[in-house]
């Protein structure tokens, strides 16, 4: 099967470590419980910016945010690996600019994801992401953005949501935890029932 990944908040946890990054920079202790409060994607209110402050902050912290230490959410790495141990394809499939595709590439590989060279895509906007998605005739594909899953919904791709505070609105096949998947006997994925949420 091929099985296609959205890197950012879907399998590394990058608006936590900016948020502590942010902490950081500007000498603030917000409690880290803040950033689950926040119903959007944007994490600078908690920090008393608005939008055109949060943004530069973003922009001017965004290199180290992204090749610091990153963590991936528990589970997530053990998950690919195991797909590629037995015998699934992964491609990945990322906004991450021109910028910061060849080393996002090589940080995923040092933190041990499995990432073949022709499986690795970056700057991908929505859209195209949509396009390539189809075009890559992947099985499943997991992301933390509702646009891309919704639109794909008409699709042969079975599509999953990876659960955050600001996709909530949205309903669609949606998981918690990457521990939270199993392969079964006949090599289809399966969602644990008991995490399965309307
Ligand atoms: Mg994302």
């Amino acid at each position: 099967m091929r099985f296609g990944f959205d890197i950012d908040d879907t399998l590394i946890n990058v608006r936590e470590q900016a948020f502590h990054i942010y902490n950081k920079k500007l000498n603030k202790q917000v409690p880290i419980e803040e950033l689950y409060k926040i119903e959007r994607l944007e994490i600078h209110e908690p920090f008393g910016m608005n939008d055109d402050e949060g943004g530069q902050m973003w922009r001017s912290t965004e290199e180290e945010i992204y090749f610091s230490d990153v963590q991936p959410f528990p589970g997530a790495l053990e998950f690919l690996q195991r797909l590629v141990e037995k015998g699934h394809k992964i491609f990945y499939i990322t906004a991450r600019s021109k910028r910061h595709g060849d080393r996002t590439k090589q940080w995923l590989r040092d933190k041990g994801f499995p990432v073949e060279d022709d499986h690795f895509f970056w700057g991908m906007k929505d859209e195209e992401k949509i396009n390539f998605i189809k075009k890559l005739k992947l099985d499943y594909y997991f992301d933390d953005s509702p646009y891309v899953l919704k639109t794909l919904l008409e699709e042969s791709v079975q599509v999953f949501i990876k659960d955050q505070t600001y996709n909530r609105a949205i309903n669609l096949p949606r998981f918690e935890s990457w521990h939270d998947f199993y392969l079964g006997e006949d090599g289809k994925l399966y969602l644990s029932e008991k995490q399965t949420k309307s």
